[in-house]
């Protein structure tokens, strides 16, 4: 599979607009910006440009604030962190997408500048499910350039317009971030060394059930942690006392362990847990000595057996693909689960791909990031890769 790279595109001079993932994790109270993994992947690509005597016309997301605006998620503070990686280039920040000030800015903008323009999910245009919507909203935003360059692998997977219809109105190519993960993620796809272990959590259940059912066929083993985990033990009839569970989602979640069954795949679910009185922690924290939660506690952590077995099945592996942690890592009692995975991977004599925003955080607090043979910016993205679907940001660029 091959995309066209930045050598294809006429850049001395022009106006770059960039689709960069500035997706960065936030600390949930203070706001704060807990690892820039996502921030300087994309150096390369814009260094790469600028060099090239281009001037950047930055777009990206951040969070979900659902096409309107929500200050919590403005890219203002992305904009700081960016000037401070490239102190000699000059980053000029746009509170707008689309509009006045930002055509303004992008008209008044030099050579080897940068301007970040405000999340671009705070215009419900640009995830519409209306083509003709996402196109007027790509117009505009295109308008301001004269060339085009994805860099963001973590949103290749949406049908959104600075992803698609941005491509299709400008000559177009995928940036060195986006090349790299294409070419990583394939060739794990196409041969991977077995034993291949997936460890998947997180607290998206619902967006990583469907994977889960196509990676099930792929992988020898499969070790699930964090919320996702009380849904699957909810579903065999397992008490989980307050924990996050996706009622409709049970069924899925039971279908899945069938399948796993089904196909003889090493299908493994906590079997102890850490867990709390409340979600913080500062609550009455105490660890289970079975797969049981009792009615008034939440599971906030995967338990030290549970720790144990996971990590014997990661000793053994050649491959090993890791998505979403493994507890609430955020808050330190309930970090133990995620570290160990991290640290269990970073033995691993193999492939070991990293993928989601969560878990390239946690690898990286346990400073285990140099360890690991690929950190992928994507987790939704990365994973529907290794799943066999096309991504729409990688299409639209192939068809160019
Ligand atoms: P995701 O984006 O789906 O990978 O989810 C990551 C988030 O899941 C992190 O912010 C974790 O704090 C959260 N998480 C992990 N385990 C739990 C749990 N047991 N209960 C609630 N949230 C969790």
């Amino acid at each position: 599979m091959s995309v066209p790279g930045i050598e294809t595109l006429e850049v001395n001079g022009k106006k770059v607009l960039v689709r960069v993932d500035f997706n960065v994790p936030l600390d949930k109270k203070t706001g704060e910006i807990t690892d820039t993994t996502r921030i300087t992947a994309s150096l390369p690509t814009l260094e790469d440009l600028l060099n090239k005597g281009a001037s950047l016309i930055l777009i990206s997301h951040l969070g979900r604030p659902k096409g309107v605006r929500d200050e919590s998620l403005s890219l203002a503070k992305v904009a700081e962190k960016l000037q401070t990686l490239l102190p000699s280039i000059k980053v000029h920040f746009c509170s707008e997408s689309i509009g006045k000030s930002a055509s303004e800015m992008s008209a008044n903008l030099k050579r080897g500048e940068i301007l970040l323009l405000e999340n671009i999910r705070f215009y419900a245009q640009e995830t519409s499910k209306e083509k003709p919507e996402r196109i007027k909203f790509a117009k505009e935003l295109t308008s301001m350039a004269d060339a085009y360059v994805d860099d963001a692998f973590g949103a290749c997977h949406r049908a959104h317009a600075s992803i698609v219809e941005c491509a299709e109105l400008l000559p177009a190519a995928a940036g060195h971030l986006l090349k790299k993960e294409i070419q990583i993620l394939q060739s794990l796809v196409t041969k991977p060394e077995r034993p291949f272990v997936a460890i998947i959590g997180g607290a998206k259940v619902s967006s990583k059930i469907a994977v889960l059912e196509n990676l099930i066929q792929k992988v020898d083993s499969i070790l699930i942690g964090g919320a996702m985990a009380y849904t699957f033990l909810k579903s065999r009839a397992i008490d989980v006392g307050t924990s996050l569970v996706e009622k409709e989602q049970l069924s899925p979640a039971f279908q899945i362990i069938d399948k796993a069954g089904y196909y003889q795949k090493n299908f493994m679910l906590p079997e102890d847990h850490v867990i709390a009185s409340e979600f913080s922690e500062r609550a009455k924290i105490k660890k289970t000595s079975n797969k049981t939660i009792p009615p008034t506690f939440m599971g906030m952590d995967i338990g030290p057996k549970t720790i144990e077995k996971y990590e014997k099945v990661i000793k053994e592996a050649k491959t090993v693909l890791w998505n979403g942690p493994m507890g609430v890592f955020e808050m330190k009692p309930f970090a133990a689960g995620t570290m160990a995975m991290a640290k269990a991977m970073s033995k691993v004599k193999g492939t070991t791909v990293v993928g989601g925003g969560d878990s390239v955080a946690a690898v990286n607090l346990a400073g285990l990031g140099g360890k690991m043979t690929h950190i992928s910016t994507g987790g939704g993205a990365t994973l529907e890769f290794l799943e066999g679907k096309k991504l729409p940001g990688v299409e639209v660029l192939r068809q160019e």
